[in-house]
């Protein structure tokens, strides 16, 4: 399989595909190996991933390049990238104990009830590209630590990245038959399907997370599944426009708008309309486009240049529907997959851009007449990903989240992901939750001892 780098469209190398036997013998031996791993202690293997999560530290400046070269981010934002997984990882490390203890959780003299936690067994990782290191540790971390072993499955577009995960949990300690990648596209995911895994986590397109819940679903194993989003941020007219407009810029355009949370729709208050759209296009107007190598590049090429074709459909329908091209629809002209960045004003929901996942640097901005207008467009969506208010109220900003259908709710802020807190999708963007407490139980399965003496 061909590497290539978004940038320059160049092969960076070719590496050899997993084949169906290649998957199978990897999934035996980590059958094998999850055996053994259950049954080191708990602080055995946190001393491991601790290992790891020194190891990204020593290593951030080579995997920050290798990222960088196969997914076309800015390198700070690589590297930025890197200490997040840390960050998540450093989370993991220090709440796992706390969560998956044994407990007494009832004694009447007779019975003592007691709540035990065991690990589901070999489980499945089918990853994204956007952000391969963070989706990645929201799953096999959390796994591990719990005494899972784990097929880690990397985007084609992150193979490299997913190979340096390996070597690193290796070196760190984690045994090679406890934790393994597939190599591969949608072919290797479709062999990983057919396997009779403890548990399918998920992390892609709403379209291939349907796909892969319905071809999992008769083996009654735990699904989770973290896919795209559509999300809303609606800016009240109380605010102060230009830094409300720097941070819904950031929110929609860091990491070339190809995260699942974020900005893909901004809706505006008709009171502060014309100047918030002003500033929001100053802003824009400030992100350089180019090599994602160069320390001053906000936005390097997208990913995936099929990418552009939808870009540019969104762009074409906006218009032809009545929106006006504020800024950008247009490539530069650079040899990689670039798309200048975006923005359509005067647009409204009939219009792909504000409904379907753009997933690239292009946003619509629509005016509001009031909290109720906003409320009821930011929910006319298929996905429930997280949406955001900027408001100088705060209870106005919690009253306006409440009523909105979506797993994370942000007040004067957006595009952000806490390890402390469940990431979890509503509607289109998925099923269960990673992160927090509740994303160190996913991977465990709860015993109830019921014990009585003789
Ligand atoms: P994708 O669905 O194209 O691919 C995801 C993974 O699925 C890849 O590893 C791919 O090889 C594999 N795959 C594709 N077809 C398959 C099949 N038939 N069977 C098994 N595996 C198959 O998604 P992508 O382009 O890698 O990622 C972008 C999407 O991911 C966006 O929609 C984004 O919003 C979403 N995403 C969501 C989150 C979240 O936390 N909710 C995080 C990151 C990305």
């Amino acid at each position: 399989m061909k590497i290539t780098n978004p940038a320059t469209m160049e092969t960076i190398t070719t590496v050899k595909e997993d084949t169906e036997n290649s998957l199978n013998e990897k999934f035996q031996m980590l059958q094998e190996g999850q055996m053994k791993w259950k049954r080191k202690s708990l602080d055995e293997r946190i001393k491991i991933i601790s290992k790891y999560y020194d190891l990204l530290e020593q290593n951030k400046d080579k995997l920050a390049a290798i990222l960088t070269s196969e997914v076309g981010k800015p390198l700070g934002e690589s590297l930025g990238e890197i200490s997040g997984a840390r960050f998540r990882t450093k989370f993991f490390l220090e709440n796992t104990s706390k969560w998956l203890k044994k407990e007494q959780v009832f004694d009447d003299g007779r019975t003592k009830d007691v709540l035990d936690f065991e690990p589901l067994g070999v489980v499945c990782n089918i990853s994204a590209w956007n952000y391969p290191f963070l989706v990645g540790t929201n799953v096999f971390i959390p796994a591990l630590l719990a005494g899972n072993a784990v097929l880690y499955k990397p985007s084609e577009f992150s193979t490299l990245t997913g190979m340096e995960i390996r070597n690193l949990l290796l070196q760190a300690g984690v045994p090679a038959n406890v934790f393994e990648i597939g190599i591969g596209g949608k072919d290797v995911g479709e062999v990983l399907l057919g396997l009779d895994f403890d548990g399918y986590f998920f992390t892609g397109s709403y379209k291939t997370g349907k796909y892969i819940a319905s071809k999992v679903a008769s083996k009654l194993v735990p699904i989770g599944l973290e896919l795209g989003g559509k999300d809303p941020i609606y800016v009240t007219d109380d605010v102060d426009v230009e830094k409300a407009a720097g941070m819904a810029v950031e929110g929609a355009f860091y990491n070339n708008g190809q995260s699942c949370c974020a900005v893909e729709r901004v809706y505006v208050h008709e009171k502060i309309y014309d100047k918030f759209v002003d500033a929001f296009v100053k802003e824009c107007k400030k992100l350089k486009v180019g090599d994602p190598t160069n320390k001053d590049t906000n936005q390097g090429p997208l990913t995936r240049s099929e990418q552009i074709a939808v870009l540019e459909d969104q762009v074409k329908d906006a218009v032809k529907l009545g929106a006006k091209l504020a800024l950008g629809g247009d490539r530069p002209n650079l040899k990689g997959s670039y798309f200048n960045p975006t923005v359509l004003t005067d647009v409204n929901h009939k219009m792909k851009v504000m409904k379907d996942e753009s997933f690239g640097p292009i946003i619509g901005i629509q005016k509001v007449k009031s909290d109720l207008d906003a409320t009821v467009l930011m929910n006319d969506t298929e996905y429930g990903l997280t949406s955001g208010v900027f408001c100088k109220d705060n209870a106005r900003a919690e009253k306006i989240l409440a009523d909105i259908n979506s797993g994370n709710a942000y007040v004067n802020c957006c595009d952000r992901v806490s390890p402390y807190l469940p990431w979890a999708g509503r509607k289109n963007s998925g099923v269960g939750a990673t992160l927090s407490y509740l994303g160190i139980l996913t991977f465990v399965k709860p015993k109830g001892y019921h014990l009585r003496n003789f």
